[in-house]
């Protein structure tokens, strides 16, 4: 049976990057032996490196001045990377749900945080029209909520250096790379396999912090060695590199922006339209890539059975975070739009069902 891939992450890569994977793991770039048996040091892994974060660079278009790495340690470990690189005294972070909250408590080690926080309790909007304190050294932000399915879908104006958690919507639109200082996120989103983290940095604002920063805690150690201070992922920044390729070959990130909004709205017209069920998240601040919805109060005993339901139909990974329940649909850049209609339909038959 056709499997359609909803999961949040690790989550659904182009069949493509699976292809490329095998062989590589067979016999990598000509060389007759495995690209998990070769010296990451080897001219042919160098390569791969060189042309990830060529495409990075190409792709988001990002200007001079910026650096691309990979690094281990998941998105988490920026969480801390971040203050213990560029936070003198004072940071401003945007709570917009449970990896904001996660950001902002490894910042209080290094100083004090102005918490701006969404009014509604479950994180179902994004805060706006929010003063900025031009004494913070940097405002952070995570453009997309992948456990609540909003999204920050434009590029902010910050007075003071933004920094932005993109770990599950980069490369899902175009952005102004030059209105940030620091983005970053972990691959398996929208990008890879687990393993790799990306951060894209603007150069002149490292060495500033009067504090020691352990050395691979440091970018500037990272950035002077190219990635390559000591074994980087080699197999997820492999695999990432092969996302890269596949998204320029189908036309690059607006090709693939319309994409998206058009899964997006799919699955959220059938979401308002069917009586079973409702949208989460308020309707300005839907995510294009994480959407989650509930059943209505009167039909609310019916999950299971819906779960159940679609998994038999080879729909998988619709369950909803814990921490929200319900159903999340996770529409990420590799996700066909076939798998979407797949869904609504399901959705329909189940609306007959029971309604
Ligand atoms: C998944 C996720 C993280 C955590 O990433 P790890 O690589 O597991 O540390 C952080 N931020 C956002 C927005 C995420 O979706």
């Amino acid at each position: 049976m056709k499997k359609h891939n909803f999961f949040a992450g690790p989550a659904v890569l182009p069949d493509r990057v699976t292809e490329e994977t095998i062989k590589a793991l067979q016999d990598f770039a000509g060389t007759g032996i495995s690209i998990a048996q070769i010296s990451h040091r080897s001219k042919q892994f160098q390569a791969v490196v060189d042309e990830a974060q060529d495409l990075f660079k190409e792709l988001l278009n990002i200007p001079d001045g910026y650096s691309v790495l990979f690094l281990g340690g998941g998105a988490s470990t920026q969480f801390a990377m971040i203050p213990y690189n560029i936070m003198k005294n004072k940071a401003m972070y945007l709570n917009t749900g449970v990896w904001a909250t996660k950001a902002m408590k490894e910042a209080k080690r290094f100083g004090d945080i102005i918490e701006v926080r969404s009014t509604c309790e479950k994180f179902t909007s994004i805060p706006k029209d929010f003063e900025i304190d031009e004494t913070a050294d940097y405002l952070h932000i995570t453009t997309n909520n992948t456990i609540y399915g909003t999204e920050i879908k434009y590029d902010i104006d910050s007075t003071i250096p933004l920094v932005a958690d993109m770990s599950s919507d980069i490369f899902s639109r175009p952005i102004d790379v030059s209105k940030y200082v620091l983005i970053y996120g972990g691959a398996q989103k929208n990008l890879g396999p687990a393993g790799v983290t990306f951060v894209i940095v603007k150069d002149e604002i490292l060495g500033k912090v009067e504090r020691a920063i352990p050395t691979m805690l440091n970018y500037n150690t990272h950035i002077d060695k190219g990635s390559m201070f000591n074994t980087p992922p080699v197999l997820p920044i492999f695999m990432t590199l092969q996302t890269l390729k596949w998204l320029k070959e189908l036309g690059g990130i607006e090709k693939m922006q319309q994409m998206n909004q058009e899964k997006a709205n799919l699955l959220y017209n059938e979401i308002d339209r069917n009586p079973l069920f409702v949208g989460t998240a308020v309707k300005e601040d839907r995510s294009l890539m994480n959407i989650s919805f509930l059943l209505q109060d009167k039909y609310k005993h019916l999950e299971a059975e819906f779960i159940e339901f679609a998994t038999s139909k080879g729909v998988l990974g619709i369950k909803g975070h814990r921490s929200v329940g319900g159903f999340r649909a996770s529409t990420y850049n590799a996700l066909p739009k076939e798998s979407v209609e797949f869904l609504v339909g399901l959705m329909q038959e189940f609306e007959k069902k029971h309604a």
